[in-house]
């Protein structure tokens, strides 16, 4: 039986670099990541979990349409896009009722002339393109930072095989739906060597990469070299887009500051985020 809570918000401002508005309709991720998962540990500091375990046991915020019908009038004007999520996954691996809930407010949404920008480690659902029941403006996207599944199983422990989550992306591209992907948080060569150009490889049909190192985990600050590792694989990655004619995002804090080497940002009007 599904657990739920309930919420007295649910749309909010973000800070975020590419995000103006969040929803976050579930409290916890089955997924389990061991990056550490950053919600995870705040949801923990302020006691709305338990523990890990509590973590894995997705709650679906059960007033969310409700709360929705009073908060899109409020700040229908003030959205540029509405990303979902950042604190749980909306397409959560094998929890059906986790994916209902995002297409029923993805739908809610476009019905109110709002886009949305989606980010999963799951599979996305064949219907957001085969249906007129979800806008064509939306953008979807996933997160990808390996291409190994021990990798997988060690730090995204319950999260979709990589092979599906890419080719779910990928029929919602052929069916002329806008993608992205996630390259973040890159892990260091201490955790697991890889060369980042067959990431890119794999994901050369979106529209839009974020590139970001990884925070919260001690093995980062271990690898001796990590400014520059990390300096390498930004630039592997702007010259990687440019060539493709993707647009790339270099995520604050990821590149050695200095005056050559500001974060990468190219402003693209297919695509729906905003420009930094
Ligand atoms: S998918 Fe995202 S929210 Fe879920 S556990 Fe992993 S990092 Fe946390």
């Amino acid at each position: 039986m599904t657990k739920t809570v309930k919420k007295k918000s649910l749309l909010y401002r973000s800070k975020v670099e590419y995000a103006n508005f969040c929803i976050n309709h579930v409290l916890g991720c089955a997924h389990g990541c061991r990056y550490p998962c950053y919600a995870m540990l705040m949801a923990k500091r302020f006691g709305r979990i338990k523990d890990y375990n509590d973590w894995l046991e997705p709650k679906l915020v059960s007033n969310a349409i409700e709360i929705l019908d009073q908060e899109i009038p409020k700040y229908r004007n003030q959205i540029d896009f509405v990303h979902l999520c950042f604190t749980t996954d909306p397409f959560m691996y094998c929890h059906p009722e986790v994916e209902d809930l995002t297409l029923r407010i993805i739908k809610k949404l476009n019905d109110n002339a709002i886009k949305t920008t989606v980010l999963t480690k799951g599979i996305y659902p064949k219907v957001l393109a085969e249906t007129k029941e979800y806008g064509n403006q939306n953008t979807y996207g996933i997160t990808l930072v390996s291409l190994s599944e021990d990798f997988k199983q060690r730090f995204e422990c319950f999260s979709a095989p990589l092979k599906e989550r890419i080719a779910s992306l990928k029929y919602l591209h052929d069916a002329g739906l806008k993608t992205w992907a996630s390259i973040e948080p890159y892990p260091p060569p201490n955790l697991v060597k890889q060369d980042v150009s067959e990431i890119l490889d794999a994901l050369s049909f979106v529209d839009r990469i974020i590139f970001g190192k990884m925070n919260y985990n001690f093995k980062v600050n271990s690898f001796a070299g990590i400014a520059n590792f990390y300096e390498d694989c930004a630039n592997t990655v702007i010259d990687f887009c440019r060539k493709k004619k993707i647009e790339p995002h270099i995520k604050k804090g990821t590149r050695i500051e200095n005056k050559t080497t500001n974060n990468v940002s190219t402003p693209d009007s297919r695509f729906p985020l905003p420009s930094y």
